[in-house]
């Protein structure tokens, strides 16, 4: 397979390679306090009997940028379908699924995208990486980077959660702490990586945050199909066995869901669960398009609003879900573009109603996780009763609840 990176607003193609980042001439287009422009997309073209083509078309291969042999060695992704059989009884709703993203060796979907950032440094022999994160990205990072043997340079801002600061630290990271928001500490990290050349990881800014996301849809549709066809135990944990490279065994078959519920801040999972989708649409794996539903906090919402209204209007954030906690999502430009194309929508919830999914979710199924996780939830509740009873739903729940326990803590009364 040939790789490029493709600017989906000029259509112009470049090598995906060190120190390429955004578009040339779409990057200068953005104004300050908006999303970044000239995002660039990860593209493939491929001879029909090219061997990893081959594969792919046969669902034993994810297409990714970068050769598998250059993976840092640690288990990232592959992580199980639930089908959570109490909640779904009490919901009396058969056909949802928890996409428990939790399991990730850093404790969140982020590994996704550091795994293959992390690959990448490998295969270019570079030495180090250096992000802005609200703290999963930076944990992820510096797990990956710990695993690989590259150096990892984190900019979270002072009010990050101690566990994912803390994390960073165990790992080896090097911690910066910025007196300020997000924002601040993205601005920060660019400075440090334009001054020095160092790999940044930047979510959005490095096209390849958004591709290595896209894995979380390929085993999505993988085990909805292994549970549509098991006739015992229907999807108890849908025999999660698929990852980059590694055949299932057994022909694999792929299943798209009716809907998809993610948890929304500069809008790259949402991104690149799109991409993993277009790319089993054009792979011919999946026939359908599952709705997106992208899930947001109502004190940080600028996806929601622009979805409704056309444009970003930066305001700030304020929500107790920090990873989901941005003033201007990054990569807001990118996720409309797709979530407008396939019908996507958005919904908000206020923090009681994410801190009551978070309790519910956590003693209605045994899977504990972090507030933005819980906002995905508290969005699927508050919009269940416009689904049909029996379609195939899928709550994306991207970190752990160990994460914050602050919060937790305060939403059962207990004092830490
Ligand atoms: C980063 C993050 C999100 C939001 O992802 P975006 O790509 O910023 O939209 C959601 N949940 C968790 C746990 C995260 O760490």
């Amino acid at each position: 397979m040939k790789w490029f990176y493709s600017c989906p607003g000029c259509g112009k193609t470049y090598a995906i390679e060190p120190g390429r980042y955004l578009c040339d001439d779409c990057a200068g287009r953005a104004m300050p306090g908006q999303p970044l422009e000239g995002v660039l997309e990860c593209l493939w073209a491929a001879d029909a009997d090219d061997a990893d083509m081959r594969a792919a078309r046969e669902g034993r291969l994810i297409p990714l940028p970068v050769e598998q042999r250059f993976f840092p060695p640690l288990p990232v992704g592959n992580t199980p379908l639930w089908a959570p059989g109490r909640l779904r009884k009490e919901l009396d709703a058969p056909g949802l699924f928890l996409k428990d993203d939790t399991r990730n060796p850093s404790g969140s979907f982020k590994d996704r995208a550091s795994w293959l950032v992390g690959a990448f440094a490998l295969r270019h022999g570079i030495k180090e990486i250096a992000l802005a994160s609200t703290g999963n990205a930076a944990s992820s990072m510096a797990c990956v980077g710990a695993a690989a043997g590259i150096r990892v340079k984190v900019f979270v801002p002072a009010s990050a959660p101690a566990a994912k600061r803390i994390q960073v630290l165990q790992y080896g990271g090097e911690l910066v702490e910025v007196r300020g928001t997000y924002d601040k500490a993205f601005d920060e990290s660019l400075a440090y990586t334009e001054a020095t050349g160092v790999l940044s990881r930047n979510t959005a800014y490095n096209p390849l945050t958004i591709e290595g996301k896209k894995t979380a849809a390929f085993e999505i549709a993988k085990d909805l199909a292994l549970s549509a066809n098991a006739r015992t135990r229907l999807g108890d944990f849908g025999g999660a066995s698929f990852c980059y490279g590694r055949s299932a065994g057994a022909e694999p078959g792929f299943l798209a869901p009716d809907h998809v519920f993610v948890p929304v801040g500069d809008g790259v999972i949402l991104s690149g669960l799109i991409k993993g989708f277009e790319d089993m649409l054009r792979l011919g794996l999946v026939r359908t398009m599952p709705v997106f539903w992208a899930c947001q906090a109502e004190g940080s919402s600028a996806i929601a609003r622009a979805l409704d209204s056309g444009e970003f209007i930066a305001l700030p954030s304020e929500t107790l879900a920090d990873s989901i906690s941005v003033d201007v999502p990054r990569n807001g430009s990118f996720a409309l573009r797709k979530l407008k194309k396939y019908g996507g929508k958005a919904v908000t919830v206020d923090d009681s109603r994410i801190a009551a999914a978070q309790r519910r979710l956590a003693s209605g199924s045994g899977l504990f996780v972090e507030p933005s996780s819980a906002c995905a939830f508290a969005c699927y509740l508050k919009v269940k009763e416009t689904l049909g009873r029996a379609e195939r739903v899928v709550i994306m729940l991207t970190g752990s609840g160990l994460k914050d326990i602050k919060n937790a803590a305060a939403a059962v009364g207990a004092v830490l």
